[in-house]
């Protein structure tokens, strides 16, 4: 259905697309064929050009043609001139003055003067213009004189003379140039277009695109065609400005070519383009110096410029044919083709600024231009692909590396939890006290290593954005009291107050991602307690109602070292650790803040600091959460509950030798581990290396409590657990099964007891937890604390 959908579409989509076309063709058949309706119908202007004569200063007289050069040296005056005719009628004659003064005079009458003396800022010559002048029936049969004086190479050179009226003058003159001017125009345009869109894709790629020199060389020759234009005076209203811009640009056309193909022969002649640029830098400034210092005007230095343009175009012809010859070119093959257009239209450009009478100067230096532009569009478009190739295979690559560092932690942490949990043996079994000490230490490593490996899966899943935020409903005491947990072991062995301040009105139950949030806090209380030697933490949970909804404010304050305030800025990168000197003791690898910051920022929440250092850090968090249940009375039974889990953690010892559990795990060394880490609780223990065997001695013999492993091949934890409750002879049908997962995030509770087991227990297990879920799901009957367990518990105690 939607493939039908999508192929009608495509069809209008065709429709329209050849209805472009075709008016497209239109619009150029029609110009081409069709009969010229010119706006600059009616009159047109008429040229005066005969009969003109030049007068020397001794009277005597030369005939010469008009539009034509006669021999003046430079600054010396050309006196031209021509009857006027018997029946003169009423009309307007227009001379173009280049770089010229101009007087004109009806017989000895001032008629016209010209000269831009008083307006221009430098230069010894007026700016080129159309200068206009009336002449009525009175006048008939005077002379006509026009005294042409100029420092320029235009000396003595008479422009062509047009007669009739004003607008008739002007009709002639946009039917001339009005086509250069609209293709400077349409290169201005397109020049803004290319720098435009190079900067766009630069920003999204964060690669140079060199084809923006291309769009600032078109744009250098488009203000140079503009300033330069025959139609100027029309709408620049200080013309020496522009004429001069227009100087400007020829001398800087060479610096975006010199850039551009530098970069494409991938910088093999940088040092030969770096000498022009430099002798362009020069040109600019000695040339600027002479006109604005009326030693000579642009016009003047101009050849200077040319010559700098025809070395551009040598060198690049010596670079490309090296290129040629060395294979060099296949990198740019286009482009090369696209420098020879330019080049000739260069060529051809210089010659045409030397022929005075010349009408389309620019024309084909924008064209060679424009052909350029395009051969190296489609080199771009080329290496764009490239780019996105590239990109790609990053990406892939990257998702391959990160994966593999996922999985090499999930290896890693197995072994691991095997040292720490015979570790724990030797801590609890041991009494020789230099044993405890390498004990200790191991024990500190191998929790150090634990963080980092659950850094490091964090980093690399956040690196391929699996890292996801599930929200479900949480209370809030418990999961304070579960952050306080490990934290309260660290600061109590560093003599170190820690306490939690919550507030009374905070809500029992909220909304959030409860895992994660206490991710945040195990990271900023671990830090508060690595970075504070003396003193106190305090965790203090408050929370606001807002506009947006309630926010829960998290904040772990601390009397350690404190931060330095140039610090704070760079807190929050991966791997940056402060002030080394004074931490070089305290393990860290600079992930945790990182992390921390882009959960935050997962939940749209916010996270700031506050530091004096040598004082402390304050660090508060902002999150966003849902309330589902309202519960001032909450907060006072979790002072009670904080209490006991702190005891729970180091005091009591769990004993209960009446209890039988069944241990299930498809690894040998996990078993050994779970079996280590119980031997004090007294509890008898049979393990199954996996779902088949957990099945049979389930059948036979009624535990009290089953621990399930996820994970395992054939049958996996969850298909075994439902074959037990499904099998009506096996006598563990209503037996508690605790659900042993490395899998944790938040939610996940609620997923394990849907499928029927009683409770979860997050992999690496930790033994006072384990301890406590026994506790909690073992018969009161068969538990028996002893205080010589409790004692060894203490002693063993890190
Ligand atoms: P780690 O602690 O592993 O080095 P973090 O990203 O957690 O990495 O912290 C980065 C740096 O911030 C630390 O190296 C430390 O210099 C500084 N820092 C973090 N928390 C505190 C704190 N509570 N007091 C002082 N400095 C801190």
């Amino acid at each position: 259905m939607t493939e039908q959908k999508n192929r009608g579409m495509n069809v209008l989509q065709w429709i329209l697309e050849l209805l472009l076309l075709s008016s497209v063709l239109y619009f150029i058949l029609g110009q081409a064929f069709l009969p010229g309706e010119k706006f600059a119908q009616g009159p047109q202007s008429t040229t005066f050009h005969e009969n003109w004569e030049r007068v020397f200063p001794d009277g005597s007289r030369q005939a010469i043609m008009v539009p034509g050069q006669c021999d003046v040296p430079e600054g010396e005056v050309l006196v031209i001139e021509k009857q006027l005719s018997q029946n003169q009628e009423n009309t307007w004659f227009c001379i173009r003055s280049s770089q010229q003064d101009i007087r004109v005079y009806v017989d000895d009458e001032l008629r016209q003067e010209y000269t831009t003396k008083d307006t221009r800022l430098a230069g010894k010559n007026s700016v080129s213009m159309y200068v206009f002048f009336e002449v009525t029936e009175e006048d008939a049969a005077k002379t006509l004189r026009m005294e042409i004086v100029s420092n320029s190479p235009y000396s003595g050179y008479v422009n062509e003379i047009f007669v009739g009226e004003q607008m008739e003058i002007w009709r002639s003159l946009f039917g001339r140039y009005f086509l250069g001017t609209v293709i400077a125009l349409f290169m201005l345009l397109l020049s803004l277009a290319v720098v435009v869109y190079s900067c766009i894709i630069q920003h999204i790629y964060k690669k140079k695109m060199e084809i923006v020199f291309l769009g600032v060389g078109l744009l250098i020759a488009s203000i140079w065609l503009i300033a330069e234009s025959r139609l100027r005076q029309l709408v620049f209203p200080n013309n020496s400005v522009a004429s001069d811009v227009g100087f400007l640009m020829v001398i800087l056309m060479p610096y975006p070519f010199l850039a551009y193909v530098n970069v494409i022969q991938k910088r093999r002649y940088q040092k030969v383009y770096m000498a022009m640029s430099a002798i362009s830098i020069a040109n600019f400034v000695f040339a600027t110096i002479f006109h604005f210092g009326n030693i000579m005007d642009f016009s003047q230095t101009m050849g200077v410029s040319h010559g700098i343009i025809i070395l551009m175009i040598g060198i690049f012809t010596v670079t490309v044919m090296n290129d040629v010859c060395k294979g060099d070119v296949k990198d740019y093959p286009e482009v090369a083709v696209g420098i020879g257009g330019v080049m000739l239209a260069g060529i051809q450009e210089i010659y045409l600024v030397y022929d005075k009478a010349s009408l389309y100067n620019g024309v084909a230096l924008c064209l060679g231009m424009v052909f350029l532009l395009f051969t190296a569009g489609i080199k771009t478009g080329r290496d764009m692909l490239k780019i996105e190739k590239e990109k790609h295979l990053a990406i892939v690559a990257n998702e391959s590396k990160s994966k593999f560092l996922a999985n090499m932690s999930h290896e890693i942490r197995t072994p691991i939890n095997t040292i720490i949990g015979m570790n724990e043996m030797i801590l609890r079994e041991n009494k020789d006290e230099a044993t405890l000490g390498y004990a200790r230490n191991i024990n500190n490593a191998g929790r150090m290593l634990i963080e980092l490996i659950n850094d490091i899966l964090d980093v690399s899943k956040l690196e391929v954005g699996k890292l996801e935020i599930t929200e479900n409903p949480y209370r809030l005491t418990t999961m304070l009291n579960d952050a306080m947990l490990s934290a309260s072991v660290r600061a109590h062995n560093k003599n170190l107050d820690i306490r939690l301040e919550q507030d009374k009105s905070l809500p029992a139950v909220v909304k959030g991602d409860e895992i994660r949030i206490k991710q945040i806090l195990n990271n900023l209380l671990s830090n508060a307690v690595k970075y504070t030697k003396q003193g106190s933490i305090t965790l203090a949970a408050k929370g606001a109602k807002t506009e947006m909804g309630f926010v829960l404010m998290l904040s772990v304050k601390d009397t350690g070292i404190g931060i330095k305030q140039e610090d704070i800025a760079g807190l929050f990168d991966s791997f940056r650790r402060m002030d080394l000197n004074r931490n070089r003791n305290v393990e860290g690898t600079g992930l945790g803040l990182s992390i921390t910051k882009e959960l935050v920022d997962q939940m749209h929440g916010r996270i700031e600091v506050e530091s004096e250092y040598g004082k402390g850090s304050c660090f508060t968090v902002w999150l966003p959460q849902e309330i589902i249940e309202e519960g001032a009375e909450e907060a006072e039974e979790q002072k009670k509950e904080e209490n006991t889990a702190c005891e729970t953690v180091e005091e009591k010892v769990f004993c209960a030798p009446d209890a039988s559990i069944l241990v299930v795990d498809d690894k040998e060394i996990n078993l050994i581990v779970i079996e280590a880490l119980l031997k004090r609780t007294g509890v008898k223990m049979d393990f199954a290396g996996g779902g088949k065997e957990c099945l049979e001695k389930s059948k036979h013999k009624k535990y009290d409590l089953i621990l399930m492993d996820h994970m395992m091949p054939e049958p996996d934890g969850v298909q075994t657990l439902h074959m037990i409750k499904e099998d009506a002879e096996n006598k563990n049908q209503e037996t508690p099964v605790i659900v042993l997962t490395a899998n944790a995030i938040s939610g996940v509770a609620e997923e394990y007891l849907k499928e029927g087991f009683t409770d979860y227990l997050s992999k690496p297990v930790e033994y006072q937890r384990l301890e406590a879920m026994l506790e909690k799901y073992l018969q009161p009957n068969c538990q028996n604390a002893t205080a010589l367990a409790a004692a060894t518990f203490k002693e063993s105690t890190p």
